[in-house]
Parts: C-alpha cells; sequence; structure tokens
C-alpha cells in the first residue's frame, strides 16, 4: 500500500523488488502513476462512478468493485479504452457488515457475481475485505475466515469466480495468510507510519 509516500520512495521500493502497489485515491495514483515506472498498480480504495474512467486509464486491477452498476461502467469503459481485454476486478465485500465501511452485504455477493459475471470485458479475480479494526490481529481472524469460505461457495456454485483473496494489513496479515489470502494490503510495515491527517 503506497498511498501518501512519495514517488520517489516508491522507485526506490520497485528497485528493491516490490512490483504491486496499492493505492486508495484515483487522483493521488495519477501524480505517482507516470513517476514509477516497472510497478502494477491496484486501486483498493472507493471508486465514485465519475472516476471509473480515469481508474481504468491508470490501474491494473481495480479491488473495490461494490455494485453491479459500477460494473457494468467500468465494463463499457474497458471496451472503449481497452478493447479485446479483460480488466480484472475484485468485489470487495462487508464481512462484518460494518455500516461505516463499503462493499457488497455477504448476502448479495452471489446476487452481484452472476450479473458482473456476464460482462465480458471484467475478470472477476476473486474477493476483497477490509477487516474491522481490532486491538489484537487474531479478532480478525473470524473476518478473513468469512470470506475465504464465501468464495469457496460461491465457486462451488459455479460462479465466474477467480482464486485472489485480498485480505490481511500491516497489523494482520500473517493471520489473513494463514486463512488464505492472496493478496496482502501492506502499508506501514513496509514505509512507515503515515503523516497523520
Ligand atoms: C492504507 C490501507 C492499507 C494498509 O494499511 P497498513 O495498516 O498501513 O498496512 C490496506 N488496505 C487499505 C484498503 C488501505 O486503505
Amino acid at each position: 500500500m503506497s498511498k501518501t509516500v512519495p514517488a520517489e520512495r516508491l522507485r526506490a521500493a520497485v528497485a528493491a523488488g516490490l512490483d504491486l502497489l496499492g493505492e486508495n485515491r484515483v487522483q493521488e495514483a495519477a501524480a505517482k502513476v507516470p513517476e514509477v515506472p516497472g510497478a502494477r498498480w491496484h486501486l483498493v480504495g472507493p471508486l465514485q462512478s465519475n472516476k471509473a474512467r480515469r481508474a481504468v486509464e491508470l490501474f491494473d486491477a481495480i479491488e473495490t468493485v461494490d455494485s453491479v452498476d459500477l460494473a457494468v461502467r467500468l465494463d463499457r469503459i474497458v471496451g472503449e479504452l481497452r478493447p479485446g481485454t479483460r480488466f480484472p476486478v475484485l468485489l470487495q465485500v462487508n464481512v462484518d457488515r460494518d455500516p461505516a465501511k463499503a462493499g457488497l452485504d455477504p448476502e448479495a455477493v452471489a446476487w452481484a457475481l452472476e450479473r458482473i459475471g456476464e460482462l465480458t470485458r471484467l475478470e472477476v479475480r476473486g474477493l476483497m475485505t477490509i477487516g474491522r479494526l481490532v486491538a489484537e490481529p487474531e479478532a480478525a481472524r473470524p473476518t478473513f475466515r468469512a470470506l475465504r469460505r464465501l468464495g469457496e461457495r460461491l465457486r462451488r456454485s459455479g460462479l465466474p469466480l477467480g482464486p485472489e483473496l485480498s485480505m490481511g494489513m500491516t497489523d494482520d496479515f500473517e493471520v489473513a495468510v494463514e486463512e488464505g489470502a492472496t493478496i496482502v494490503r501492506i502499508g506501514r510495515a513496509i514505509f512507515g507510519e503515515r503523516p497523520a491527517g
């Protein structure tokens, strides 16, 4: 997770072997992507529909698709900007049904995936969740386990869902890996504390 980290430090990180960077704002990414060659970029923040086009231009994948409407819009834009390709997305799931968080309700994912799965220019590579803020990493385990099990159920029922599970951050990524994370989003443990505010 490279948000708030200046391009110069990111270039050093890429030179040291880090090749996947995550940003949560389209605006910030627009400034940094051209300055940091050789990296792949994932959007892991909320995407407003008026920034969808810019996001498809900038990012290699969008991890925060949380509605059928957004997926339909992205599918159309990919057709315009990257015809003949399939754009990788993850569906963001609000596993804990936290009213302060974005993401599909776990009960709604199957329904959404049926529709999004029909879009020919998106490839749903997997699921993503942002866990609750917890005091102990262990307390995040039920959230991660629930996301993994949800993915397993959806694939078993024949829905077109790839294997990725994006979950875990600096404070709880070990637990996330134990529960099957394939993408961990680590910011502070790599780049240090972010500036306040
Ligand atoms: C900032 C951020 C992270 C990284 O958090 P750290 O605690 O710095 O590892 C992970 N996921 C999302 C969605 C973020 O916005």
